[in-house]
């Protein structure tokens, strides 16, 4: 083993799809650069990921220079416990039992004379740096939203600028470089969110900001130059992505971490024309009701475009019957359109017979299309996704807006889908679309080639651990 190899990485993932991608891209790319990285996350996603992307806790993965190795740790939440307890409690136990398994790796590694040089969390465990500082072990965050958004978030936290409250909640929110109506803020913000928890949770990770010594985003400087600078005042912060590009061009090695098995949709979209297939997809978690998914088919039947839809079935926990389409539809369209339950989205997003993407705009998403230069149809629904909406049509240029998120409670008919549809795939608004998309894409691609800003920050980063494991190893 290298001595880069020697220095060692822990990582831990909140256990959802769009945390352990992002965290996943970066665990690969520091491997490859020689690191030896133990990506840890929940046994409860954990037995998901070993059998959908076969891969096991105990084996070493070599990658590039360095090491990959898998971790699941039992999170208490039983078999079916998901059904009996809400999201606020499995957070609970969550930090309970994570905070005891991060002590115990970091006394296990330091007896076996391997000692942990940093830990990296992404947000919803913003416990992990408490234990990381409490063992002297220097940590960092991967932020896995937009700079704007971590903008926001900071300045509620600091009550920089006002924000709707019970009191008044309509006002605007100055950001640095533009407003936000108050159902464009990360809404679980707002006094109205149905989830006020996750806003909580966020914030939690807000209090410890002085212990990390990065904060690292799934961003690019071309992107959000304006927020990286002016959140550079009072964090460091290294914007390191697209971090799906930054693994692809670092990692040859493809290690997923979905929970779900793809359908292949590789070959039937080699069989459609370039630049004509609308995909669809609401990430990981978004589950439309039922009426909405009735007027998205009847708005794809009327529009008469070429389409690859997922569809994924209800959680479980959600206790709601799988999504039912119009009769007729799958026989009508059969032609032109094919519906999946999970798609390898990555793919499927960079294959040129995809023209646009009807998205729910979670950041991963976003920045996937954005970064392989795919316009987009924003539908989004709850938390930073409303603000991830505005940013794909206003400020990137890159989208039209569709949906507004559910808490205003507005049903998009059939015909606004179609005319969105229409006005996406053909025209000359499609076209405005396409051209704009394609700078994005050109940037990002430069971003992590290997002079690039996002590359550059990830050596810095890499320079940063190594530097602070001398300064650790001196002490002893
Ligand atoms: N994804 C995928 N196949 C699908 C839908 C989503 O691989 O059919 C991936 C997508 O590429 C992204 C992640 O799942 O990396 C979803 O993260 P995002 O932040 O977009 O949304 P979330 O699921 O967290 O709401």
């Amino acid at each position: 083993m290298g001595s880069e190899a020697s220095v060692r990485v822990l990582m831990v993932s909140f256990p959802a799809q769009g945390h352990i991608n992002p965290l996943l891209r970066l665990a690969k790319s520091l491997a490859a650069k020689g690191l030896y990285v133990t990506f840890a996350t929940t046994e409860s996603v954990g037995k998901h990921m070993r059998t959908t992307n076969n891969i096991t806790d105990e084996s070493v993965i070599s990658i590039g220079d360095g090491f990959l190795k898998f971790d699941f740790f039992e999170d208490g939440v039983a078999e079916d416990g998901t059904k009996k307890i809400g999201l606020s409690e499995q957070c609970a136990l969550l930090e309970l039992v994570g905070r005891q398994y991060v002590s115990q790796v970091i006394k296990k590694q330091a007896e076996e004379n391997q000692p942990i040089s940093c830990i990296i969390n992404n947000p919803f465990v913003p416990w992990v740096t408490d234990v990381a500082a409490q063992h002297a072990i220097p940590s960092a965050i991967l932020w896995v939203q937009s700079c704007a958004v971590f903008t926001a978030y900071y300045s509620y936290f600091h009550k920089l600028v006002s924000f709707p409250s019970d009191a008044d909640p309509y006002i605007d929110v100055q950001l640095p470089s533009l407003v936000l109506k108050y159902n464009e803020i990360p809404d679980f913000l707002h006094p109205f969110s149905a989830y006020p928890f996750l806003g909580t949770l966020i914030l939690e990770q807000f209090k410890t900001l002085s212990k990390p010594f990065c904060l690292l985003v799934d961003s690019f400087e071309e992107l959000e130059g304006e927020y990286l600078e002016y959140l550079s005042k009072f964090v460091t912060i290294r914007p390191v992505g697209p971090l799906f590009k930054t693994t692809k061009a670092t990692c040859t090695r493809d290690i997923r971490g979905d929970l779900t098995k793809s359908d292949d949709c590789i070959e039937w979209l080699n069989s459609r024309k370039a630049t004509s297939v609308v995909y669809i997809s609401f990430g990981s978690i978004v589950y439309l009701p039922q009426e909405q998914v009735t007027e998205i088919a009847y708005g794809i039947m009327k529009s008469q475009v070429s389409f690859l839809w997922v569809l994924k079935p209800p959680p479980e926990e959600f206790g709601v019957p799988p999504h039912v389409l119009p009769s007729g539809f799958l026989e009508g369209t059969r032609e032109r359109g094919k519906v999946v339950q999970w798609s390898p989205q990555e793919e499927v997003l960079s294959h040129p017979s995809v023209a646009c993407f009807m998205t729910h705009c979670g950041w991963n998403s976003s920045m996937e299309a954005v970064s392989l230069g795919v316009p987009m149809l924003t539908f989004p629904a709850w938390g930073d996704q409303v603000t991830n909406a505005k940013f794909i049509v206003d400020v990137f240029g890159v989208g039209i807006r569709l949906g507004y998120g559910q808490a205003q409670n507005k049903m998009i008919s059939r015909d606004e889908v179609s005319k969105c549809l229409l006005e996406a795939t053909i025209g000359p608004k499609a076209q405005a679309l396409k051209q704009n998309a394609f700078k994005w894409r050109k940037a990002a691609e430069e971003a992590v080639s290997v002079s690039g800003s996002s590359a550059r920050n990830l050596d810095a980063f890499l320079q940063d651990i190594k530097d602070r494991r001398l300064v650790t190893d001196h002490r002893k």
